[in-house]
């Protein structure tokens, strides 16, 4: 049993979406392409699933999120794949694959051949299990990486109201579902071994700010220390956690969020890896010619900064789908990819954006008991990255503008005088950048500055959560 395709598109998530909606901008026909997912939804916008889906009232739900919404372009549903002629292959898992022959197999024993893969198979949560404590597989433990996982988690938190829940991890996941719960109506305390959150990307400075808030908001913080094992009742449900530095915590809800690894097995010892992710090129090809990856699994050049990063965020795997698909149709006419690092996140009524590297020195600026500040990286004489909360659109366009011509700075005190204005000064000199999306339906209010001071009253900022949360 087999099919044959033109094109193969491998994982349906974000990167899926945003090639599917470009290739049917260049003009592919109907019956040349396949998106095969083991997910049994048409590809989502992923951040949706820490934010507007978990949110107590009027809660995101598909349809209306599939991509690509949050970049502002078609919502592609599964009528839309019909009617564009493509094969959606969901809730299909593919077992092995074999490059030199151009073939998948999967789980269902179909064999799917193809001219050009895209793999775009993202990454998968860590398991505490990785780390040697078992019992994750709990009824209310929970993970967040894809819809069934945040179907789960919404179901928890429904039943967990007024009760404790114990988050396990600072990053991504660990701030914006803490978030979550506290928006829910549960008790959060968060437990991490780093100094403080977001610890790869925050300094001291940027994480107190938020830490102060969440504080404010009654998130305990546990730092300096990892979870050693869970207690559990007769019926198996977790009752608590135990911690390593001996402290015990209640639980009625956990929530694990402790890292990805990248869906790379199919194509070891198939393909070149590099930093944990599939080596490609500028043109997002791999070390076999037909075979291109993208998005969280694609460890890609960033010219910027003279080396190849691995990216686990929305925007490079929407870019690098639409890049790849670029390469493969236009392979003349397609520029090498030339990406900023850009992230991006929004809890409560906070909204940040981050361009480039958080290499060197962090030079502050704006006011860090109101309502925008941000942050410069200057490394070896050049900014480098640029950190904002609460800005305005034009604020926003300015920094990402601005770093990606990394400028010289001679001098940090006087960087640090102009703070914002350095760059709304440089900006004004360049020409016109194209606006960065973060969200359809939320970008009006994300690209203003919020209305409200940091320190509001839990109901506006119920409010205001309500509305910025979304994708
Ligand atoms: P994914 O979207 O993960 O898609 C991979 C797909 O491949 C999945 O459908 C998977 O089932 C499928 N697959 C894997 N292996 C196989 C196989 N063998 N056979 C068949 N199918 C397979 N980034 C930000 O920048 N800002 C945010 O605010 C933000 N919020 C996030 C919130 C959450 C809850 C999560 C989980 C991520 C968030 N991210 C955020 C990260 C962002 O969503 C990812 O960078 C993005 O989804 C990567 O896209 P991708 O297509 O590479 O992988």
């Amino acid at each position: 049993m087999g099919r044959a395709f033109v094109y193969v598109i491998l994982g349906g998530g974000v990167a899926a979406g945003y090639a599917a909606l470009e290739f049917t901008k260049k003009g592919v026909s109907h019956g040349e392409l396949c998106i095969i997912s083991e997910e049994p939804v048409a590809p989502y916008e992923r951040p949706a699933l820490s934010k507007g889906f978990l949110l107590p009232e009027a809660p995101a739900r598909l349809p209306a999120f599939h991509t690509c919404v949050g970049a502002n372009e078609e919502r592609l549903t599964p009528k839309w794949y019909k009617e564009h002629g493509i094969e959606l292959i969901l809730g299909t898992r593919v077992k092995s694959a074999d490059v030199r022959r151009k073939t998948l197999l999967t789980a269902a024993g179909e064999t799917i051949s193809y001219k050009f893969l895209i793999i775009a198979t993202g990454a998968r949560a860590l398991k505490l299990e990785e780390f040697g404590v078992s019992g994750s597989d709990a009824e209310n433990v929970c993970y967040l990486r894809d819809l069934a996982d945040a179907t789960r988690l919404a179901d928890v938190m429904q039943t967990s109201t007024g009760g404790n829940a114990v988050v396990i991890g600072g990053g991504y996941i660990g701030m914006e579902v803490a978030a979550s719960l506290v928006i829910n109506k549960i008790n959060v305390s968060m437990v991490f071994p780093e100094p403080h959150c977001m610890g790869r990307l925050f300094t001291p400075k940027i994480a107190s700010y938020y830490e102060e808030f969440y504080q404010s908001k009654g998130v305990n913080f546990v730092k300096g220390t990892v979870l050693q094992s869970f207690v559990f009742d007769p019926d198996g449900k977790v009752t608590g956690v135990n911690l390593k530095d001996g402290t015990n915590l209640p639980a009625d809800l956990v929530v694990v969020g402790i890292g990805i690894r990248p869906n790379t097995s199919l194509f070891e010892g198939q393909l070149t890896l590099e930093k944990g992710g599939i080596k490609v090129n500028s043109r997002l090809q791999s070390s076999n010619s037909s075979v291109y990856a993208v998005g969280d699994v694609a460890s890609f050049p960033v010219k910027i900064f003279g080396e190849s990063r691995r990216l686990e965020h929305v925007d490079a795997a929407r870019k690098s789908a639409r890049h790849a698909v670029a390469a493969i149709i236009e392979p003349d006419t397609t520029p090498e990819f030339d990406y900023l690092p850009f992230f991006y996140s929004r809890v409560f009524s906070f909204s940040w954006q981050f361009y480039g590297d958080n290499l060197g020195e962090a030079i502050y600026f704006g006011d860090f008991s109101g309502p925008s500040f941000g942050a410069y990286w200057v490394h070896k004489g050049h900014l480098v990255g640029s950190f904002l909360e609460g800005g305005s659109k034009e604020e926003y366009e300015a920094i990402a503008k601005v770093t990606r011509l990394k400028p010289a700075v001679d001098d940090l005190s006087e960087l640090e005088r102009q703070g914002l204005g350095f760059v709304m000064a440089l900006s004004q000199k360049l020409p016109v950048a194209p606006v960065i999306n973060v969200g359809s339906s939320v970008s009006a209010v994300v690209l203003e500055k919020p209305l409200y001071p940091w320190h509001a009253t839990a109901g506006v900022v119920v409010a205001a959560s309500i509305a910025a949360f979304a994708y």
